[in-house]
């Protein structure tokens, strides 16, 4: 099918691929049952397997007739402890456990960790967490090349488990080798988004800002306490946030993420910037094929607060129902749109516009839909910009975006509301008003009778002008009499 519409809500659906949906009938299948953009995990896989990721999301563009939206996760800083003689060891509560630079394998006494950089700032007190936080220690002295710990809380410990460090700033370089690779790949084989792990510090996303060039766009993944203390400047050089809840919930107590990530979804919403909720949404779906009460809760409430987009992990990339995963992200995403204490909650007070032109616009767009009841907005964009500030106002009705930059139409599949779709661009304000309706019919956005709010900006074909705002009203014949190849 050539031109599809748009789905049945906004939020968008973000689902990870891996083995359970490498293939492109498998990702045709999770694009069909609601995936609305694709997370390659940086941190699997040959370089040759990731090609064929990219190829075959890629290769579903003609066929859906739709644009596909790729974001390549960089591992990032990831600390991990050496290996053991015999692969596993169990310690014991209170025993005394010692961590440093001699590769030899480890035992229940000491292991390797490969990374001066972290024992150089550790100090007594510190909390270390093993195994996403299944052991923990308290280091109770230091050297140069090592430190001695007391286990807090014991259980087993294998070959090259994580290790979060999170009472302390750690030196380690925004992107590792492996990252750097990983990234010059990714933007070779054409990723839109590109998400960077482990972000301590704004200098690590403007690090990462001059590697990319503005080849993608740049999600800071928050999953660490320093993240989040410097938030405000994190934003500010990121084109989008993740709550990565996953790594967030080891580095802090479990019970802080909650509130972190309501805090985090305010200020991006606030900074008009996508930010996606992710990790263990829907988990039990990796084995069961329904969730848990709690789970469809969680994936609701993040809808109720107007996140741009929920995240499914292994659920979608390894787990025995991926479809089943991305179809229950769906419905409960619909159901929730439904319910009319969402669209009042859409209006987010904290969300006034920022004194610029293209936010008067913006938020008087979000006035007039719902006077005069529009049913969608049609906004002319050529950098996103446009879009991304009638996104912010989360005016509940579609918006269909109208974009000649085909790396625009890709870029904007992770923002709540949008539904992108490159044609050749405008050239007047008649030429507007007719493509608007023309396409918002084609794109069933709307029908006779119908009024779209559009958005657009004079001199067309300028980006960073939004300045026309303007009503159009839907005639039944409007399809036939202006048919012309766009
Ligand atoms: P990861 O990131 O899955 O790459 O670790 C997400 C998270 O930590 O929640
Ligand atoms: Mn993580």
């Amino acid at each position: 099918m050539e031109h599809r519409e748009p789905r049945r809500r906004n939020v968008k659906v973000l689902a990870t691929l891996g083995p359970a949906s490498a293939t492109p009938e498998q990702m045709r299948a999770l694009y069909e049952a609601g995936a609305d953009a694709f997370r390659i995990n940086m941190s699997h896989g040959t370089a040759a397997e990731r090609a064929d990721l990219f190829a075959a999301v890629r290769g579903l563009e003609p066929v859906l007739g739709r644009p596909m939206t790729i974001l390549a996760d960089l591992q990032g800083p990831k600390i991990r402890i050496g290996r053991f003689a015999g692969s596993r060891i169990e310690l014991e509560p209170g025993q005394r456990f010692r961590l440093d630079l001699d590769p030899a394998p480890g035992d229940s006494r000491r292991v390797e960790v490969p990374h001066p950089e972290v024992l150089g700032v550790l100090a007594p007190g510190h909390r270390l967490l093993l195994d996403d936080g299944k052991v923990q220690l308290k280091v109770t002295a230091v050297g140069d090349q090592w430190a001695e710990t007391e286990v807090v809380t014991a259980g087993p410990l294998s070959n090259n488990k994580g290790l979060n460090v999170p009472d302390t700033l750690v030196p380690t370089a925004a992107l590792t080798p492996k990252d750097r690779t990983d990234l010059a790949q990714a933007l070779e084989l054409g990723a839109d988004w590109i998400a960077l792990s482990f972000v301590q510090r704004p200098e690590d996303v403007a690090e990462a800002r001059t590697l990319i060039g503005g080849r993608a766009a740049l999600m800071s993944k928050i999953e660490k306490p320093a993240a989040l203390k410097a938030i405000e400047p994190i934003l500010e050089l990121s084109d989008a946030i993740m709550v990565a809840r996953g790594d967030l919930g080891v580095e802090l107590p479990p019970q802080l993420v909650p509130g972190a990530q309501k805090a985090l979804v305010a200020a991006a919403r606030r900074a008009g910037k996508p930010v996606v909720v992710a990790t263990q949404m829907l988990e039990s779906m990796i084995q069961s094929p329904s969730p848990t009460r709690a789970e469809v809760s969680d994936v609701a409430n993040a809808i109720y607060d107007g996140v741009d987009a929920v995240m499914l992990s292994a659920e979608s990339a390894a787990g025995r129902y991926p479809v089943g995963a991305v179809a229950m992200m769906d419905s409960i995403a619909c159901e929730v749109e439904r319910d009319e204490a969402w669209a009042k909650q859409m209006g987010f007070a904290e969300t006034t516009p920022e004194p610029t032109t293209a936010d008067a616009m913006c938020a008087a767009a979000r006035t007039i839909q719902h006077v005069v009841s529009a049913r969608a907005v049609v906004c002319f964009t050529r950098s996103g910009s446009t879009a991304r500030r009638v996104a912010r106002e989360r005016i509940p009705v579609p918006t269909l975006v109208l974009t000649p930059i085909q790396a625009t139409a890709r870029r904007l599949g992770l923002t709540w509301g949008l539904h992108a779709v490159q044609t050749r661009d405008v050239t007047g304000f008649e030429e507007m008003v007719a493509k608007a309706k023309r396409m918002a019919l084609r794109h069933k956005v709307g029908e006779a009778g119908d009024r779209l709010v559009v958005v657009a900006g004079v001199p067309f074909g300028v980006p960073g002008s939004t300045n026309v705002l303007h009503v159009a009203r839907l005639q039944g014949d409007e399809l036939q009499r202006h048919r012309r190849r766009e």
